[in-house]
């Protein structure tokens, strides 16, 4: 699915600057379900927006799909970005002045499907989540784990190959936590591919290998035993 190969990234700082990555090496595989991890600014958000095509690399090789990332233009970027990837945040990111089903229908429109196409798609994806009833309420009429459920769905309609959560449950209680990652647990269990980032221990344990980033570099990278969240909820 993914390889990175040697990637640096570092930060201007007024005339020095900050190394945030200091050769990186990963591989990711289809179907996997991998937790990055470290300290707060341990640079998981600067990976995984680099592997998320929102940022770019210093230095580096990273070839997603077969596609080597690199020097592309900012539209053959975004059209990869909305072909293979989803993304979902700790924050949500939900559009505050559209309703939920309007979200879930917006890649689909910089995708240029129509717009029948594109409510129908939203509908059966919310559906997916459990939110059908809420397709046109505002995100401010929502709980957190809603939210984040809109913004699953949303990261879901165009069907991505790669699906990247940065700290997805670090806005949400304990309970709501673990739905959400019983939620992206399915998700895996049906194939896809997930990489999200948190720094929780038990949230890390519900994917299947976690990846340690500690002063630039991979420190660790280990399968573990996956806990399933479906116990807590
Ligand atoms: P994490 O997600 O692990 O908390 P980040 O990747 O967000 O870490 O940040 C890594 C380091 O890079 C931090 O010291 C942060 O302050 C710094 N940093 C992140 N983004 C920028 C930026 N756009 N400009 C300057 N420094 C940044
Ligand atoms: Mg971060």
């Amino acid at each position: 699915m993914l390889t990175i190969k040697k990637l640096h990234k570092s930060y201007p700082i007024g005339d020095s600057s900050l190394h945030v990555l200091k050769g990186i090496d990963l591989q990711v595989n289809e179907g996997e379900m991998v937790a990055i991890m470290g300290s707060s600014g341990s640079g998981k958000s600067t990976l995984l927006n680099i592997i998320g095509m929102l940022d770019e690399a210093d230095l580096g090789e990273y070839i997603l799909d077969g596609v080597p990332i690199k020097n592309l233009t900012e539209k053959k970027a975004a059209i990869y970005r909305n072909k293979f990837l989803g993304f979902i945040f700790q924050s949500f990111n939900l559009i505050s002045y559209k309703n939920a089903l309007e979200n879930v229908a917006l890649p689909l429109y910089y995708q240029g499907q129509k717009r029948k196409d594109r409510l129908e798609k939203a509908l059966f994806h919310l559906e997916k989540v459990g939110l059908k009833e809420w397709a046109h309420h505002l995100p401010n009429e929502l709980s957190g784990g809603q939210k984040q459920r809109v913004a699953i769905a949303r990261a879901l309609a165009a069907n991505p190959k790669l699906l990247l959560a940065d700290e997805p449950t670090g806005a949400l209680d304990t309970k709501t936590s673990y739905e959400i990652m019983d939620f992206i647990q399915s998700l895996n269990d049906e194939g896809k591919t997930i990489l999200m980032v948190t720094h929780e221990e038990d949230i890390a344990n519900m994917c299947k290998r976690i990846v340690r980033l500690k002063d630039g570099v991979i420190m660790e990278d280990t399968a573990v035993n996956q806990v399933r969240a479906s116990q807590y909820v």
